[in-house]
């Protein structure tokens, strides 16, 4: 009996029958773009091995100019085919279903030959797009068919037609990027005459015995976006048309209200997609921050949709629905939405990975085999380093000792979660201490290792992470001063005016921390959806109005000395939302200052360069220091002068990288080789 009844319950297709009611969302990885179509094949077959009910590709060009950007990849050779019938052949063998995605980016095109309905640019590209002519529409429309006929080619079991997020279909249903007079602008009924159009003519191209998933924008989430009224419009008419499943599609990338980052409340959207139950007779999908099968089974109990999809926590974990399936959940590692290594390296042209699962699109070069010959390992420090190299050290056979000077497991994870809207990391602390007991790692809580404790082992791993770097200010010893890791340890508390000194990712933590007080918003989505605007689509076209913020629990500046805008580095699809967050909870954000002194009225600062410079007092009841960290390696010191070799990762190798992912990738390389 599975505790996941809705999850696992058959759905029946006609032509075929899904074995559960979990969907592998779209997502572009950048393996396609390799030209290793071996490595492609292994990351969707890894999927399919883990019992997904079904995948979708990541979005495939139908032509030049509607590719996401120069060179995006899609089906428009023999040999295109014949490489996408490597992945289907290798999924089917792994008994899976894979649909592929047709994504037409309109003006989201990165490029000069981007097209649109209208001759609008978009506020994300610096491409002005050409408005496209009867000729030019009926070209974008063979093309798309012809994508879809080529995927049935190539063995595909259906397509996901892209008709949300902004993209090119989406563009023509929306006032704000359709301004046309013809036959395919104005009215609804013409704005959705293209979308209909193209379900219609794939679905004749490739027949009955094929899946057409039309991905349905439900919440444009920007202004003059559809109403829901016509939502359901286009949904019925889509399914006339000859689609088999409504997937949903959350806002548009050019939104100013985050859909998928870590902070918005798991299941966000649900509410939506279940406005449009009953409206149709097809299967519906819910999408954007289910990221367990408990939030799944709710989301399907509650009969907010048919099915459920989820993306990232694919790349997480390639056999989270098989772990579902066999009572093993706890077991599932954790996509706590991040983006640092799956967004974000897609945004900068990267290949995709995942924090905590440095496999994800690697599958083919790094591998955890059992190991030739077991050792005895000690690893030193459970931070996210120090907890990946045990785990998979041990998994592979090694006999792991795993020593941790504080009375839990976590380092810089435990800061992290007690961060507002950072609620996830502590889904990924529980889930590392699941993977210590499940591969017999020996943890000894409570210890610092010694040199003495360290003999006898074969291999040391040191990852001693990092100690709190002092910014060097006159007066930063005063009573007023305290370090992030105190404030967020607890062991320091901060008073009504705070100036918070670094404005890196953690100082922006921390200035998030101290303006907030009572229920974070990302456990509480009415109080979520208030903060940043985002109300019922049938009562405001696309889903928005204007964003009521609680007044901040306290007066907070943050700085830096970098005359650039604060946070200009933090995470390329997460940044914003922090800069936006902050600003709505009134911190002032201040670049270019030179630290002068702490006294017990404030922060002294200087703001600008030498001939304009302004002296100024920031009054502060606090002053918490963010400057960055040096990495704490005083055991290896030590290990050195009694001649033990050791191995050093995480912040303990590199503190002006401290980071999560490149610790937790580091860690499981070097776990893999030994
Ligand atoms: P950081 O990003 O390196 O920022 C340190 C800040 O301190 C900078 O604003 C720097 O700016 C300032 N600073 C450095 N030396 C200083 C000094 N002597 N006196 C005064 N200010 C000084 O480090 P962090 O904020 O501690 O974050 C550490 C790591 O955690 C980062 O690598 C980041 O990847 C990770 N992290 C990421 C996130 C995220 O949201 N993705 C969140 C938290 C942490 P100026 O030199 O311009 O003053
Ligand atoms: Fe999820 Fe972060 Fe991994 Fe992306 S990198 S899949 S957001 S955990």
């Amino acid at each position: 009996m599975t505790a996941y009844p809705h999850l696992f319950a058959p759905l029946d297709l006609g032509h075929l029958t899904l074995p559960n009611r979990v969907l592998m969302g779209s997502m572009h990885t950048g393996l396609e773009e390799t030209g290793d179509w071996n490595r492609v094949a292994e990351f969707y077959a890894a999927r399919a091995r883990g019992g997904v009910g079904l995948m979708v590709t990541g979005g495939m060009a139908p032509n030049r100019e509607g590719g996401v950007f120069p060179g995006a990849a899609g089906l428009f050779t023999p040999e295109d085919v014949a490489n996408h019938r490597i992945v289907t052949g290798r999924v089917h063998d792994a008994g899976g279903r894979i649909a592929m995605q047709i994504l037409h980016a309109g003006r989201y095109a990165y490029g000069k030959d981007c097209v649109a309905p209208s001759a609008l640019r978009a506020p994300i590209s610096p491409f002005p797009p050409t408005a496209l002519d009867e000729a030019g529409i009926e070209k974008q429309v063979a093309d798309i068919v012809t994508a879809a006929t080529r995927a049935r080619e190539a063995g595909y079991d259906g397509v996901e037609v892209m008709g949300s997020e902004g993209y090119f279909l989406n563009q023509f249903l929306s006032l704000r990027t359709n301004r046309r007079e013809d036959r395919w602008g104005g009215a609804y009924e013409n704005r959705m005459r293209l979308p209909v159009e193209v379900v219609r003519r794939v679905r004749q191209a490739v027949g009955r015995d094929f899946i057409l998933i039309y991905r349905i924008s439900l919440i444009d989430l920007v202004p003059e976006g559809q109403t829901f009224d016509e939502v359901i419009r286009l949904a019925r008419a889509v399914e006339t048309a000859g689609a088999s499943i409504l997937n949903t599609g959350i806002g548009w990338h050019e939104a100013r209200v985050p859909t998928i980052a870590t902070s918005v409340p798991r299941a966000a959207f649900a509410w939506v997609t279940k406005k449009l139950m009953g409206h149709v007779g097809l299967p519906v999908i819910t999408s954007n921050r289910i990221n367990t099968p408990e939030v799944a089974e709710r989301v399907l109990a509650e009969g907010c949709a048919d099915m459920v999809s989820m993306a990232r926590p694919f790349l997480a974990d390639a056999d989270f629905v098989a772990k579902a399936r066999a009572g093993r959940a706890a077991e599932i590692a954790p996509c706590i939405a991040c983006n640092q290594a799956c967004l974000d390296h897609t945004f900068s042209g990267r290949l995709t990975s995942c924090l905590v699962n440095p496999r994800a699109c690697h599958e083919t070069e790094l591998r955890y085999e059992p190991a030739a010959t077991p050792r005895r390992i000690a690893v030193v420090g459970a931070g996210p380093a120090g907890l990946m190299a045990a785990i998979v050290a041990a998994e592979r056979g090694h006999a792991v000792t795993l020593f941790e000077r504080d009375d839990r497991i976590g380092g810089q994870l435990n800061l992290a979660r007690v961060i507002p809207g950072k609620e996830e990391f502590d889904g990924l602390v529980d889930w590392f201490a699941t993977m210590l007991d499940k591969a017999g790692v020996d943890l000894r809580l409570g210890s610092a290792a010694s040199v003495d404790d360290l003999r006898g082992f074969d291999r040391v791993i040191l990852a001693t992470g990092v100690r709190p770097r002092p910014a060097g200010i006159p007066g930063e010893d005063g009573d007023t001063v305290v370090s992030y890791a105190d404030l967020l340890s607890g062991h320091a508390t901060a008073g009504q005016r705070v100036a918070v000194v670094g404005a890196g990712g953690i100082g922006f933590d921390v200035a998030e921390y101290l303006v907030h007080d009572g229920p974070s918003p990302a456990t509480d989505p009415a109080l979520w959806r208030r903060e940043w605007g985002v109300t019922d689509p049938a009562e405001a076209p696309g889903g928005v109005t204007a964003p009521a913020p609680e007044p901040p629990a306290r007066q907070v500046t943050l700085l830096q000395r970098k005359a650039e805008r604060p946070g200009k580095r933090l995470g390329k699809t997460t940044g914003w939302i922090h800069r936006a967050a902050l600003a709505a909870k009134r911190v002032e954000m201040i670049g270019g200052v030179r630290y002068d002194r702490i006294d017990a009225a404030g922060l002294h600062v200087t703001i600008g360069s030498d001939a304009e410079a302004i002296r100024r007092l920031i009054p502060a009841d606090t002053v918490v220091i963010c400057a960055g960290q040096d990495s704490d390696r005083a055991l290896l010191d030590d290990l050195a002068r009694a001649g033990i070799a050791a191995d050093v990762i995480g912040g303990a190798d590199r503190a002006a990288e401290l980071d999560a992912k490149r610790a937790i990738d580091r860690a499981a390389r070097l776990a893999a080789a030994i």
